[in-house]
């Protein structure tokens, strides 16, 4: 017989405020830092501009948040501390427009009841400030006069001290302060105009002024992620149906080894969202070692009714009203920014100059052209630019071509012209060594390319463009293969029919749960189509959208580019050497080979004197 616990209540029984506010608590207050950005997200939504963050052995001790907000009137700071109370919204409709970072009115009572806490505040023009103290249960006492500037300084001490049970799950001061600073971090990012103070144990670990203008943002971010982020970053800035993107986007080889470095905020709130996080993912998945992250900081602005913030208490995830439009929104803004490196950009050039080419020749024009031999070069390699690929790497390639699309060869890009002042990005082929690497000299000094990954991504590249142009061949089966699916997915496989035909599939609904694949597409006829079905389905059912098929069809065309690579020990003439040169700078991506690895590498004069000790 099932036991009954021996003190059920048997009558239903109103909860104490104080055990109500404790049950709250464990949602919104988990550890110090979850206290620390409750009360940076109030003094922000109290338009404060200066945030003085005092903690001490981890915030278990202490936390102190003074601020120089608006403050609050002396006749609700007893309010303030009491649940469901809130200067935030009024109405179910300001619940649709939210633009502050709080409205449930739960975190001071939830915080107050499982710590020591002391309210503090002035309004601008009053003469006093005034104070408010409770020990884990509603104040029972009126505010009395304090000394304070205006704006609001909240005290907790000694968080958990009546709640043992959390208390064991704290981890090390160290942990928790690591915790703490990321959320101060992630706010900062998020809020350029104010500036943050945060101090351990008396010692100051990070200061962030103000930041007015695009320089002061760069330097926070430069602050917050590290110099090198910023300095391998390029800017994004897009928008589309009242969606606004903007942001830092890491270049493929700044790539991590974890997700640490990922900021994405949505209304100026932090959010971890899983449609967000598989458009980011998929943006960079061709430029990726399989294994790493990429970093970012990105802002995304929607207009209020296409999102809603208030699916969890901490509000770190939102649900967006049209989230395929969002995630392709995404998807396409991120993967165009990488798309557009090539091995003349540098972080550097494309922040400060936008990409600027030439219309002609696709090249990159570099203001201030330093003097090199360009003219010899120009001669002996432009003339050989049509035969300029290994005979063997052409014929394989034809092949790969013909088997896979409806057309033969892409045509060649036209012969590039150099006027004499014009050095290309990568300059001029000057020796191979050793079979490997690929030695030039452009404006910098030597580039050093692996020429087997360079020519790996060229190829994979124009395979995919290819298939682009030409359609994507596809072949019917012998028998067609008829699966079982749940009605939803029958329904979602009818829906998005046009992008399965578009990419060689056609799929026929034969009953309410019954599909039948007749065609496939040519390059997938040995992989297994029922799975990958299955997988697209659920993919467009969770994340509306799905590149499963694409990227089998590239996982493809990847290895086929690298078989059909130069390899290493091939000896190279100084135009074959030139031509791969101009291809890489005419290629998408080609900063990275196929697998993530970078294809080439500058060293600048500086860099070469610095190993010889010379000083300039
Ligand atoms: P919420 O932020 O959801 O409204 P809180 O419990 O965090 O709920 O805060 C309750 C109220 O106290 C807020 O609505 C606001 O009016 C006031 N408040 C809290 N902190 C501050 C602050 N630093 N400056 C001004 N007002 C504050
Ligand atoms: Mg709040």
């Amino acid at each position: 017989m099932p036991s009954t616990p021996a003190n059920h209540p048997m009558r239903i029984q109103r909860l104490s405020s104080q055990l109500a506010n404790q049950i709250a608590a464990g949602e919104v207050v988990e550890r110090p830092a979850s206290v620390v950005k409750e009360l940076l997200e109030n003094s922000l939504d109290a338009t404060a501009t200066q945030i003085e963050i005092d903690i001490e052995q981890g915030g278990t001790q202490l936390i102190r948040v003074r601020d120089n907000g608006t403050g609050i009137h002396k006749d609700d700071l007893v309010l303030a501390l009491s649940r469901h109370a809130t200067s935030k919204i009024a109405t179910l409709d300001d619940l649709g427009r939210i633009n502050t970072l709080g409205f449930r009115g739960e975190a001071l009572p939830s915080i107050s009841s499982v710590s020591r806490l002391t309210l503090i505040s002035a309004r601008e023009g009053e003469s006093t400030a005034w104070r408010v103290a409770c020990e884990g249960r509603d104040p029972n006492a009126d505010p009395i006069p304090a000394a304070h500037p205006r704006g609001t300084t909240v005290e907790i001490r000694d968080l958990f001290f009546n709640t043992p049970a959390r208390r064991k799950f704290l981890r090390t001061e160290k942990t928790e302060f690591g915790h703490l600073e990321e959320v101060v971090k992630r706010i900062a990012l998020s809020h350029f105009d104010a500036g943050f103070q945060l101090r351990h144990n008396q010692r100051a670990v990070q200061s962030l002024k103000p930041a007015q203008d695009e320089r002061g943002r760069r330097h926070r971010i430069a602050a917050v992620c590290g110099q090198p982020f910023i300095e391998n970053a390029i800017q994004i800035d897009d928008q589309i149906a009242g969606l606004h993107l903007w942001g830092w986007v890491g270049l493929p080889t700044f790539s991590r080894s974890q997700a640490d470095l990922q900021y994405f905020y949505v209304n100026g709130r932090v959010i971890r969202d899983k449609l967000v996080s598989h458009a980011v993912r998929q943006a960079y998945k061709d430029v990726l070692h399989h294994g790493r992250h990429p970093a970012f900081v990105l802002y995304l602005q929607v207009p209020h009714e296409q999102v809603d913030i208030n699916v969890h208490p901490t509000k770190h995830e939102v649900r967006f009203r049209e989230g395929r439009l969002v995630h392709d929104f995404l998807y396409r803004a991120i993967h165009n920014a990488l798309a557009g490196i090539t091995p003349g950009d540098t972080a550097e050039s494309i922040r400060h100059n936008g990409i600027v080419r030439s219309e002609e020749t696709g090249y990159l024009i570099e203001s201030g052209t330093a003097p090199l031999p360009a003219r010899a070069y120009t001669s002996s390699y432009s003339g050989h630019r049509q035969s300029s690929m290994p005979l063997q790497v052409r014929e394989q390639l034809s092949t790969a071509y013909a088997t896979l699309y409806n057309h033969a060869r892409p045509s060649e890009q036209p012969g590039a012209q150099h006027t004499p002042q014009e050095v290309p990005p990568l300059g001029y082929a000057i020796a191979q060594l050793q079979g490997v690497y690929i030695l030039a000299e452009n404006r910098q000094g030597l580039v050093v390319v692996d020429m087997h990954a360079a020519h790996e991504r060229i190829t994979y590249e124009r395979l995919k463009t290819t298939l682009d142009q030409g359609g994507i061949k596809s072949q019917p089966l012998l028998v067609p293969v008829s699966i079982a699916v749940n009605e939803k997915e029958a329904t979602l496989a009818a829906e998005y029919n046009d992008v399965f035909s578009g990419l060689g599939f056609e799929i026929q609904r034969l009953g309410p749960t019954t599909l039948a694949i007749r065609d496939i597409p040519a390059v997938l006829c040995d992989a297994d189509v029922e799975g990958l079905i299955r997988d697209v389905l659920a993919d467009i059912n969770t994340h509306q959208s799905s590149s499963r098929i694409r990227d089998k069809i590239n996982e493809i065309l990847s290895t086929m580019a690298c078989h059909g690579s130069v390899r290493a020990n091939r000896k190279l003439t100084i135009p074959e050497m030139n031509a791969l040169l101009r291809d890489m700078e005419h290629t998408e991506r080609s900063g990275q080979c196929n697998h993530g690895r970078p294809t080439w590498t500058q060293l600048s004069m500086k860099e070469l004197d610095k190993l010889f000790m010379r000083g300039r």
